[in-house]
C-alpha cells in the first residue's frame, strides 16, 4: 500500500501517458479526462459527463463518442501524409479514404465526411449497402469513392452511375472475374469506368490479420491475372480506364518493416505496369493497416506498433519516390483506406461493476487444527505455516496435493463438509501468503506466477464483452480499461471482469501491459452505495458492427459530445439503446403476442384463485414496463 498515491502514480499504472495521448488524462479530481482537440485547451471530465447523463436519464453502460477527436485523426493523418510530401519534394497528392466498414454508425461516418471536407476525405465501400451509404454523404467533386468486395452486376452499375453524381468512383477488382462484369456494364451505360487493380503482393502484414495478404489472400489479383486483366482492356480499347492500383496486407501492421516491404513491390508493380503502355494509372490505394497502439508498448507486439503516424507516412511517400524515380515514372497520387487509425480513439465504453466476488480469506481466520481434526488439515496447515520465500515453491506443491487429497477424502465419504470447507480455506490463505512472500522475489516460478489470477477478485459489470469488445473475446484483443474516477487513490484489488452474460467467456481477463500481457487489473475496492465505473478505451473501430445480441444484451446506449468554445462540453446527439421488445424482435418475437400469452396466463391463474385481479394488474404492468426497457441492468 502506498499511502501517498497521486494522479501521476494511476498515469503510470494504467499507462494512460501512453496509450492515451493526446487525447486522455487525469485531472486534479482524479477523474479521467478526455482533451478532445489536439493543442487547444479544454477537457471533458468522464465521471462529471456520466453522472450529468444519468440525471438526464440515460443510464450506463453508455458508449461516449467524441467527435473532435474524429475530426483530429483525419486532420492529424492529412498533415502527417503533407508534411512527407512537402519535405521530400513528391509530386502527386495524398487523399484518406474512410472504409465505412470499420464504424458503420451513420452519425460516425457523417462527422467524418463533414469535418473531413477540408481534406477530400472520401469513403471506401465494400458491399452494395455501403455503396449506397456513400452516395448519400459524398459530395460532388469531393473525396473520391473505393469500391471494394465482391461485386454483382447490380453492384457495378450503381457505382458506375455514382459518376454522373459527379462521384469520383474507383471501381477496384477485387477478383478477375469482376473485369468483364464491369466492362459490359460500363460499355451498356457508356459510362466511362475508373477502374483499380488490387493486387496479391508477396509482401505479408505482421500481427492477427495477416491472412488478408500473400498468395492466398482471399482478394486480389495475381500478377499473371493482372496482365491478363492489362490485356483484355487494350482489347476493349478501355485502357485508359485503368487509374488505380490497390493492395490491402491486413489491418493493425504492428511492424513497420511489412508495410515497406509492401509499398516496395506494390511501386514496382505500378511502374512495371506502366512501363507495359498503362498510362492513365496515376494513384496507389495502400489500403488500411495503419495500426494503434492499444498497450502503449511501442513495440511490434499484435496490439501495439513500432512506428508513428509520420514514420508511416514517411515510408510510403519515400518509398514510393525512390523507387518511380529510379525507374523514371512519375509519382502516384496516394490513397490510403485507413480505418482503425481515424476511428479507434474517438469512443469509450463506460460501464458501472455490479459487485465483487473476493476471496476474502483473513489469515486471522485459519485456526491451528485439534486433535479430533482429519490428519489432512494438519497436512495443509502445515504447508501454510510453513511459507516462506525460500520454500514458497515447496509449500505451494504440498497444499496443492492436500487440496487433491481433501477433495478425494470427502467424495468417498471420509471427512464432510465441515473439514472441506476448511481445507479449502486454508488452501487459498496459504495462496495468498505465498503471493505475498513472493511480491520481492527476483525470480518467481511459472506456477507462483499464476497466482495472482488465481487469488484475484472478479468484478461483475454491467455490460457484454460480446456486444462491445467482440475483438476482446474472438482474437484476444487488448483494449486499455481504466476507472474513471477514484484515480488520486490507490487501486488495491488485482481482478478480472465478468460481463452480463452467461457464458463463462464473457469476462476480460487479459489486460495491456508494456512487456507482455497482464492477467488481472488493479481496482479499487468497491464502497458500499457508490458507483464505481469503468471505462474501455479506443473502442471506436470494428467493435459496434461485428457485436452480438449474446444473452439478447443489444446495442447500448450511445452519446456524442463535443467541445464548446466555452470549454464546456456539449451533448450533440444521443442514441438510445435497443429496448428488450427491439432485441426480441431481431430474434421474431413480437411485442403484442407475448403480452397477449402472458395476459392469457394471468386469466387461467386469476380464474383458478392463484391470483388477484391487483396482482394481475400489477403483473402486467410490469411486463410490459420490462418489454419498453434497457436490456443492461438499471
Ligand atoms: N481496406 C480494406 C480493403 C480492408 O479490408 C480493410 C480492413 O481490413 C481496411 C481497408 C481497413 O483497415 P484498417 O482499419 O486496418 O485501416
Amino acid at each position: 500500500m502506498k499511502s501517498n498515491w497521486t494522479v501521476q502514480d494511476s498515469l503510470d499504472h494504467y499507462l494512460i501517458s501512453r496509450w492515451g495521448q493526446p487525447f486522455f488524462s487525469i485531472n486534479s479530481h482524479g477523474h479521467l479526462e478526455c482533451r478532445p482537440k489536439r493543442g487547444i485547451l479544454g477537457s471533458i471530465d468522464l465521471k462529471e459527463l456520466i453522472d450529468d447523463l444519468k440525471r438526464r436519464g440515460i443510464k450506463t453502460p453508455v458508449l461516449i463518442r467524441f467527435n473532435d477527436i474524429l475530426a483530429a485523426q483525419v486532420e492529424s493523418l492529412a498533415s502527417c501524409f503533407q508534411k512527407s510530401i512537402d519535405e521530400y519534394n513528391y509530386h502527386g497528392s495524398y487523399r484518406t479514404v474512410m472504409p465505412i466498414k470499420v464504424n458503420q454508425q451513420r452519425h460516425v461516418v457523417e462527422q467524418l465526411v463533414d469535418r473531413g471536407a477540408t481534406y477530400y476525405l472520401g469513403l471506401e465501400a465494400g458491399s452494395k449497402p455501403e455503396l449506397l451509404v456513400a452516395m448519400a454523404l459524398l459530395k460532388k467533386d469531393r473525396g473520391v469513392l473505393v469500391c471494394n468486395g465482391y461485386k454483382d452486376e447490380d453492384y457495378i452499375e450503381t457505382a458506375l452511375r455514382a459518376e454522373r453524381l459527379g462521384i469520383k468512383t474507383l471501381l477496384v477488382l477485387d477478383r478477375f472475374a469482376e473485369l468483364q462484369k464491369i466492362i459490359d456494364v460500363a460499355k451498356r451505360l457508356n459510362i466511362k469506368p475508373r477502374i483499380g487493380i488490387r493486387a496479391k503482393l508477396a509482401a505479408r502484414g505482421k500481427g492477427r490479420w495477416v491472412e488478408s495478404s500473400g498468395d492466398r489472400s482471399k482478394f486480389g489479383l495475381t500478377m499473371r491475372e493482372i496482365m491478363q486483366s492489362v490485356e483484355s482492356l487494350r482489347k476493349e480499347n478501355m485502357l485508359t480506364s485503368l487509374n488505380l492500383l490497390h493492395f490491402h496486407i491486413g489491418s493493425q501492421i504492428t511492424a513497420i518493416r511489412s508495410i515497406k516491404n509492401a509499398i516496395r513491390e506494390a511501386a514496382h508493380l505500378y511502374c512495371g505496369l506502366r512501363a507495359i503502355g498503362c498510362l492513365d494509372l496515376d494513384h496507389i490505394d495502400v489500403g488500411g493497416g495503419l495500426a494503434i497502439d492499444y498497450d502503449g508498448s511501442q513495440t511490434n507486439f499484435h496490439s501495439s506498433m513500432n512506428y508513428s503516424v509520420q514514420e508511416y507516412a514517411n515510408d510510403v511517400v519515400s518509398v514510393l519516390q525512390d523507387i518511380c524515380d529510379e525507374l523514371e515514372q512519375p509519382h502516384p497520387h496516394i490513397i490510403s483506406e485507413s480505418g482503425r487509425a481515424l476511428v479507434a480513439h474517438h469512443a469509450a465504453l463506460i460501464f458501472d461493476v455490479l459487485g465483487a466476488n473476493e476471496l476474502g480469506i483473513k489469515e486471522a481466520h485459519i485456526n491451528r487444527p485439534g486433535e479430533e481434526d482429519h490428519s489432512i488439515i494438519h497436512t495443509m496447515y502445515d504447508a501454510y505455516e510453513a511459507v516462506s520465500l525460500k520454500n514458497a515453491q515447496e509449500c505451494f506443491n504440498d497444499a496443492v496435493t492436500a487440496k487433491d487429497e481433501g477433495i478425494a477424502l470427502f467424495s468417498h465419504g471420509v471427512i464432510d463438509l465441515e473439514s472441506r470447507a476448511r481445507i479449502d480455506e486454508i488452501f487459498w490463505a496459504t495462496c495468498k501468503k505465498i503471493l505475498k512472500v513472493i511480491q520481492t522475489a527476483a525470480y518467481v516460478p511459472e506456477d507462483l506466477g499464476n497466482l495472482n489470477k488465481m487469488l484475484s477478485d472478479t468484478y461483475y459489470c454491467n455490460f457484454s464483452v460480446f456486444q462491445s469488445m467482440p475483438d476482446a473475446w474472438a482474437v484476444g484483443h487488448l483494449f486499455p480499461v481504466v476507472p474513471i474516477h477514484r484515480l488520486n487513490e490507490e487501486p488495491t484489488q488485482e481482478a478480472i471482469l465478468a460481463d452480463l452474460t452467461c457464458d463463462s467467456d464473457g469476462k476480460i481477463d487479459q489486460f495491456i501491459d508494456l512487456r507482455d500481457v497482464k492477467r488481472t487489473l488493479r481496482l479499487h475496492k468497491l464502497r458500499d452505495q457508490e458507483p464505481y465505473y469503468l471505462g474501455a478505451f479506443l473502442v471506436g473501430a470494428y467493435q459496434e458492427t461485428l457485436g452480438d445480441l449474446h444473452n439478447l444484451f443489444g446495442d447500448t446506449n450511445a452519446v456524442h459530445v463535443s467541445l464548446g468554445d466555452d470549454g464546456r462540453y456539449r451533448l450533440e446527439h444521443v442514441v438510445v439503446g435497443d429496448t428488450i421488445s427491439e432485441v426480441l424482435s431481431y430474434v421474431e418475437y413480437d411485442r403484442i403476442d407475448l403480452v397477449r400469452r402472458v395476459r392469457d396466463s394471468a386469466e387461467l391463474a386469476v380464474r383458478e384463485g392463484e391470483m388477484t385481479l391487483e396482482q394481475s394488474a400489477e403483473l402486467m404492468k410490469r411486463y410490459e414496463e420490462g418489454l419498453s426497457g434497457y436490456t443492461y441492468l438499471v
